[in-house]
């Protein structure tokens, strides 16, 4: 398997993501993390903010890039030459949105392959999404996210409620 994408919005980039690009990084040759900028999120963490602290997380990984893709998933993965998309299913509640992502692509690109991980149970609670409320009401995400990781939310935080 050469060459895999692992797309998303990485807001901030959890242990969750790591124990996939971690445990993708031993079945592919080489992973491209792609940070999506048209996914009509509100981000906490601009573009480049979260490019830097997976570069900065993925650094003991020889064949772990990072990049920042626009327009169409599929159309970039083509021009990469990639083997096949990297997604990750924590619950029965992503299945079906995954499903349909998937299945969109395949029908836009028949030769494009989605690998789903299945979750490591310890992180089968844990999004981007859930680590922003409770870091926002001053809680603790240590050992759910990179020491990078909340730092940098400590300052949003900090930041944002000094504006
Ligand atoms: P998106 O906006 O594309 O859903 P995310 O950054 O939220 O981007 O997630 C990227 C991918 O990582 C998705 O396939 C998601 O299901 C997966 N993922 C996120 N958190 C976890 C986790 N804790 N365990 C396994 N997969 C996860």
């Amino acid at each position: 398997m050469p060459l895999g994408i692992y797309p998303g919005s990485f807001d901030p980039v959890t242990n969750g993501h790591l124990d996939i690009i971690s445990r993708a990084s031993t079945i592919f040759d080489q992973i491209i993390v792609a940070i999506a900028m048209d996914n009509n999120k509100d981000t906490l963490f601009t573009v480049d903010e979260r490019k830097d602290m997976l570069i900065n997380v993925t650094q003991s990984y020889p064949n772990v890039t990072v990049e920042v893709f626009s327009g169409l998933l599929i159309d970039y993965a083509e021009r990469k030459g990639a083997a096949g998309i990297i997604r990750g299913l924590r619950a029965v509640s992503d299945f079906e949105y995954e499903m349909q992502l998937a299945a969109m692509n395949k029908k836009m690109a028949e030769k494009c392959e989605t690998i789903f991980f299945t979750t490591s149970t310890e992180y089968s609670f844990l999004s981007s999404s859930i680590i922003k409320q409770v870091a926002a009401l001053g809680g603790c995400v240590s050992g759910l996210v990179p020491e990078i990781v909340e730092l940098s939310l400590r300052k949003k935080f900090l930041t944002n409620e000094e504006a």
